[in-house]
């Protein structure tokens, strides 16, 4: 059993330094647990915010300890009534090759409808926060104009492909020509940003002449900034997560645009996707009636190996993904 543990609490990127791959017996199940064979392990920017010795929505992961992560696979031993070995699950294994849980929290799920990586990705936590975040803190309405950053990543991609669904317009913003051609021959976005070679307040000027009713924020920083400065009347930003600071080394500057909302009656809400756990179930059957109706795709980055969890774990810093970045650590 192969285990990633948190060894130094990285400042800035992380790297060699931050975290240790060891060898441990595979566990046995107490009673009331369940014994899962990870098949795949989910990639995701919160996990570098998880690293930080700083009050947040959850406890740091302790040195010492397996890194926190979002994981899908087989149960091979059981001594928890609900669940039998055979069945699939998705829950919080961590950066492991074999994870021993009460299963709080973990969800059954069908490999015979989507593949394993999908329910880690569209149909698990970036799909509930994308869904949530656009429908419940956007408040999208028919007609609207929405901006998305981050919009060919794994919650970004589906945010707006669910803008696109109940009728708006819809702009992304990605880095490189070969992401915005995704975002709009594949998915069928209105129109995109490649904010790494385009000034960003003249192109979201060009893509959104009539202003933004919503902006869907990913990144923060300064495309936070140019966003605020083309808000509406009544503007909506939902504050999902804010990559492009995660790293950062230095103090947070800005949003200096912040005004707009005073002027604009706008709002700029976060919100954190765990509150939402009740009602995945009722989203999860949503998005699948779309997927298996065309009008929703889910796109997994697939890599391989729990040996190369940090070179691929960067690739969410470095662009260098397409889609919902996953791990896979066991063979089927
Ligand atoms: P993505 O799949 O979008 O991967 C991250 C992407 O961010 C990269 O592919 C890269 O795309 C972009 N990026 C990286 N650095 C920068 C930068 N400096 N400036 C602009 N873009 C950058 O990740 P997720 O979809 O999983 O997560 C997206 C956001 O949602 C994150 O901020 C995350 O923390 C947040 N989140 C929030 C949740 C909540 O409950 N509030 C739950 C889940 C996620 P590109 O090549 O286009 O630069």
């Amino acid at each position: 059993n192969k285990q990633v543990i948190l060894k130094q609490r990285p400042v800035g990127l992380p790297d060699e330094s931050t975290w240790e791959t060891v060898k441990a017996d595979i566990p046995a199940a107490k009673d009331g647990e369940v014994v899962v064979k990870q098949h795949y392990i989910s990639l995701d920017p919160a996990m570098r915010g998880w690293m930080n010795d700083s009050k947040s929505y959850l406890p740091p992961v302790g040195i010492g300890e397996v890194m926190r992560a979002g994981s899908v696979g087989e149960v091979v031993e059981s001594k928890h009534p609900d669940f039998q070995v055979g069945d699939y699950l998705s829950g919080w294994g961590g950066v492991q090759q074999y994870a021993a849980t009460d299963a709080k929290g973990w969800f059954k799920v069908d490999p015979n409808l989507v593949s394993l990586p999908t329910y880690i990705g569209t149909l698990g936590m970036p799909g509930m926060t994308a869904y949530f975040g656009i429908l419940e803190v956007g408040k999208i309405k028919e007609g609207e104009t929405v901006l998305i950053s981050g919009a060919a990543g794994a919650v970004g991609s589906i945010a707006g492909q669910i803008a696109k669904i109940k009728g708006c317009k819809v702009v992304g913003i990605a880095g490189g020509a070969e992401k915005c051609a995704y975002l709009k021959d594949e998915l069928g976005f209105d129109g995109a940003i490649d904010y790494k070679n385009e000034d960003i307040q003249a192109a979201i000027k060009r893509e959104c002449p009539k202003g933004v009713d919503v902006y869907f924020d990913n990144v923060g920083g300064d495309i936070l900034d140019a966003a605020l400065a083309n808000l509406r009347m009544h503007g909506r930003v939902p504050l999902c997560g804010a990559i492009s600071q995660y790293n950062s080394t230095e103090g947070i500057a800005g949003p200096k645009n912040y005004l707009s909302l005073l002027v604009n009656r706008g709002t700029m809400q976060g919100f954190i996707i765990l509150d939402y756990v009740k009602d995945y179930q009722k989203a999860a059957m949503e998005m699948g009636t779309w997927m298996a109706q065309g009008k929703l795709k889910s796109r997994e980055d697939v890599h391989e190996g729990i040996e190369n969890f940090r070179e691929t774990f960067l690739r969410l810093f470095s662009g260098e993904k397409l889609g919902k970045l996953v791990l896979k650590v066991m063979d089927n």
